[in-house]
């Protein structure tokens, strides 16, 4: 079975094709800057990698782009469109009505669509490419992998917000939490690391990249995530403030005079690392002006670090004892510096890094604690692409069963 991934943001759609067969990817891209004269294609397959201009003026076009590439006589690893077994995408928001990855019939496309309110820059990118791929792949099980479903076992002690109970139950205001498949992906591969069964387990894993995420992992179920209604909550970011007080919205509103779009823009979109440094949000340019004495790229490091810090106690004391500490996303897989910053003094909590080892490992999977260390600290780079290809064959094979069965 050959399955094509999708994950298509805002102006983005990334794509990998997996072999079930061989468990290997085939070909993986992406076509940047939709809705830009500027937009590209970037396609790796057969060992190659290519770059080229491409017109893509929405995620319609974008996606004839990738199904032209993958038939593509030269670049291509497919004889024709019709070899696609079945397609698999990553869709950000389930809301509380997908708790797990599903076959998508016209009825998921509905309540999908009610779920934009929830996610309205990331489910629309995500709708239309499903609709897209539908129209072009007729019959083909397609499956949505939901970014969501896995902090769904969450208790309701954990994802409340104390509003009064009607903003619940009228308006479904809750702490949904998001990077699911990236902490589901990195911490079964954690337990099989230290070879012993997630369910013996109590693991915190932090994806740390533009946008970061920790989560609370008990037998591999979800108690607790930072990140809450939006993707706005919790740890400090590329460009999102993280957990603040409230009030300061209404501060900026009644005393600085911002609109509610002016606060939203500038908590989501110049805040952050990006916000405190003034320099830049990629901790390489931050890690690189805080070494030639950027005073506030140095503040913005240890800010992020602190927060994290902060996060792991809170879950240690939720998880009450803990395992294994984990790492994965773009900062947490390539910046030994952060790393180290939030493990330091953490020994009374069995927590203590080989510093050497930690300063070798970039982006391999690796034990990086000390012998000595209670806590098994690790780095797991993430993989949401194969989670997606893993649960979109399981899916449609039970789908191509049941289309089988209802023919005899
Ligand atoms: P992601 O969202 O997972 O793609 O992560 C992107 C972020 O990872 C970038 O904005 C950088 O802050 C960070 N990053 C990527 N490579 C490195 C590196 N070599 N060292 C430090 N940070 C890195």
């Amino acid at each position: 079975m050959k399955i094509l991934v999708l994950n298509s943001g805002s102006s983005s759609v990334k794509y990998q094709m997996f072999n079930a067969a061989d468990e290997q990817v085939m070909a993986e891209g992406i076509v940047g800057k939709i809705g830009d004269a500027g937009a590209y294609l970037e396609h790796k397959a057969k060992g190659e990698k290519i770059r080229r201009d491409v017109i893509a003026m929405n995620h319609k076009e974008a996606f004839q782009v990738v199904i032209d590439v993958l038939v593509d006589k030269n670049v291509g690893v497919l004889g024709a469109v019709s070899e696609i077994s079945a397609v698999g995408h990553r869709v950000v928001h389930g809301g509380d009505k997908f708790f797990a990855s599903t076959v998508i019939t016209d009825e998921v496309i509905d309540k999908i669509e009610e779920c934009v309110s929830l996610s309205p820059l990331h489910n629309p990118p995500n709708l239309l490419v499903i609709k897209e791929a539908k129209k072009l792949l007729p019959g083909v099980p397609q499956v949505a992998v939901f970014d969501t479903a896995f902090h769904h076992a969450m208790p309701e002690k954990a994802y409340m917000y104390a509003l009064p109970y009607e903003y619940y139950r009228d308006y479904k205001i809750r702490r949904y939490g998001f990077h699911g498949i990236s902490h589901r992906y990195v911490s079964v591969r954690a337990a099989e690391i230290v070879q012993r069964p997630i369910e013996e387990l109590k693991i915190i894993t932090c994806h740390l990249g533009n946008g970061s995420s920790m989560a609370a992992l008990d037998k591999g179920v979800s108690i607790d995530t930072s990140l809450g209604f939006t993707p706005l909550e919790g740890l400090i970011m590329g460009t999102r403030c993280g957990d603040l007080d409230p009030a300061i919205t209404f501060f900026l509103s009644r005393e600085v005079g911002l609109s509610i779009d002016e606060i939203d823009n500038l908590m989501n979109k110049k805040s952050g690392l990006l916000g405190i440094s003034g320099v830049s949000n990629d901790v390489r340019e931050i890690t690189f002006q805080a070494h030639s004495g950027n005073k506030r790229c140095q503040l913005a490091l240890e800010m992020c670090a602190y927060r994290i810090k902060k996060y792991i106690g809170a879950y240690i004391t939720v998880l009450s004892s803990l395992d294994a500490l984990v790492f994965t996303a773009g900062i947490g897989e390539k910046s030994p510096e952060m790393r180290s910053m939030v493990c330091k003094d953490m020994g009374a909590l069995g927590i203590e890094l080989d510093e050497k080892k930690n300063a070798e490992v970039m982006g391999i999977e690796s034990i990086i604690s000390s012998a000595e260390s209670k806590v098994k600290v690790m780095v797991v780079p993430t993989n949401e692409e194969k989670i997606i290809a893993i649960d979109t064959l399981k899916l449609a094979e039970e789908e191509i069963s049941r289309s089988e069965k209802g023919r005899t």
